[in-house]
């Protein structure tokens, strides 16, 4: 192995507009197969983790396909042996941000000054695939701090593309407003539910949206598996249309999947991830097939990962080539967590087909969801506040009923016990709430 291998810390080549992921697939595989081969033995060499995990495995060439045959690593490896992941000295390490975990615990994961970069040039990436040009002036409506990467993602991202950031972040739907008056933005990055209520609020006061060409989506899916737009999805685009592009991405993978003009699965940049989809049992599926989605992250140096569960359920989309001309492999809409699957006698259910449900209902101002039970049959109870009285409980769980084929029992509620117990917990709206035992 040569040296600047072990080296590679400081000036790794990003190029924004790179056209690789326009290339034929063939000639994408070649290059992911090197890098993918770059990755593991840069894994071997400094990761503690893998050191150990991948002690006695023959260390010999990887393909796309042998990938399957190295071990997958979850969220629970990474919460147990979290120092051991990181590959590089302190003096190395640029930024330090916080997950979930899977115990409630938060996760440390830390990035390089080159991950840091990795991450905007694939988000510029993703912006320039969603359709914003250089010039062009970016609201961006969450926030950079708070140890949260993607916000600091998106805004380096806007920066390498040449497009100028308005960062207005965590604000109120007034101060969004008036600071689009002042800059006249034509894209905006947030999350959809409040993107929705934003369009719903420019509209009242007067705001002609014509202007904003793209929205990108962050944290809540827009499309259905059919790839139909949510009533969410629907609802962004009656105020800004046919501007809805959705994002995926995680702390841990430090990648994102950005909708392009197609809007039909995110593409990742073909030289910064391999995506697979498992079943549950860790075996890799076609591409069609619904089950979790594993990332191997490539030119990563801080936390460097193989084979990545990241808890999503989703699909690759089949066609290789895309409508849009980039020969990357797409992945679907995200349908659910894996942990947030559902069981009610018999048939398997993900939150967002309930929320997709409550959403359509005109009269439902806001909703969340509690989830109990064992591990025979899970226990679903709505709570919802109505805008009309003639919004009966009975009324939505009819409707639950007609669409998903599941009896819900259904609580009226006052809208800012609602809000409450929405907006306690995150940055974005919890509406699902797991008092399972597992
Ligand atoms: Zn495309």
């Amino acid at each position: 192995m040569c040296l600047c291998l072990l080296n590679r810390c400081g000036n790794m080549d990003f190029d924004v507009h790179g056209r690789l992921d326009f290339a034929d697939p063939e000639v994408i595989r070649a290059e992911q197969t090197r890098l993918l081969n770059e990755h593991v033995a840069y894994c071997r060499a400094r990761s503690p983790f893998y050191r150990r995990v991948l002690r006695d495995r023959p260390d010999r060439p990887v393909t796309i396909e042998t990938l399957a045959e190295l071990p997958l690593t979850g969220k629970a490896d990474l919460a147990e042996f979290n120092d051991s992941f990181v590959a590089l000295p302190p003096e190395e390490i640029a930024d330090i941000s916080f997950t979930s975990g899977t115990t409630g615990h938060p996760c440390r994961i830390f990035y390089s000054a080159n991950d840091l970069r990795r991450l905007g040039y694939n988000d510029a990436k993703g912006f320039i695939a969603a359709g914003i040009r250089p010039g062009d002036r970016v609201l961006l409506t969450c926030t950079i701090d708070r140890c949260f990467i993607a916000g600091l993602a998106y805004y380096s991202g806007v920066i390498q593309m040449g497009a100028t950031a308005i960062r207005n972040g965590l604000n109120t739907l007034e101060s969004h407003a008036e600071i689009m008056r002042l800059t006249r933005p034509g894209a905006i990055v947030g999350v959809p539910s409040f993107l929705a209520k934003l369009g719903e609020y420019l509209a009242e006061t007067g705001y002609d949206t014509s202007s904003v060409h793209t929205l990108v989506c962050i944290g809540e899916p827009l499309r259905t598996r059919d790839l139909r737009l949510t009533p969410l999805g629907q609802k962004l685009d009656r105020h800004f249309p046919g501007a809805a592009h959705s994002t995926y991405a995680s702390s841990e993978i430090v990648t994102s999947f950005t909708e392009c003009s197609a809007c039909a699965g995110g593409h990742p940049p073909a030289d910064l991830a391999v995506v697979e989809i498992v079943d549950p049992d860790g075996h890799p599926l076609p591409p069609g097939k619904v089950g979790e989605v594993v990332v191997t992250p490539l030119r990563v140096t801080g936390m460097p990962l193989i084979r990545f569960r990241t808890g999503d359920v989703s699909f690759l989309i089949p066609e290789e080539r895309c409508s849009c001309g980039r020969n990357t492999r797409r992945l679907g809409p995200i349908l659910g967590r894996k942990a947030q699957m559902l069981k009610i006698r018999g048939t398997t259910l993900f939150p967002n087909s309930f929320f997709a449900v409550l959403d359509s209902l005109e009269d439902v101002s806001d909703y969340y969801m509690e989830v109990s039970g064992s591990a025979l049959s899970d226990e679903v109870r709505v709570f919802a506040s109505v805008r009309n009285q003639d919004c009966t409980a009975q009324y939505i769980s009819e409707q639950l009923y007609k669409r998903i084929r599941i009896h819900v029992p259904v609580e009226i509620i006052p809208i800012e016990q609602a809000r409450a117990k929405i907006s306690r917990q995150s940055r974005k709206p919890v509406r699902f709430f797991d008092l399972r035992t597992p």
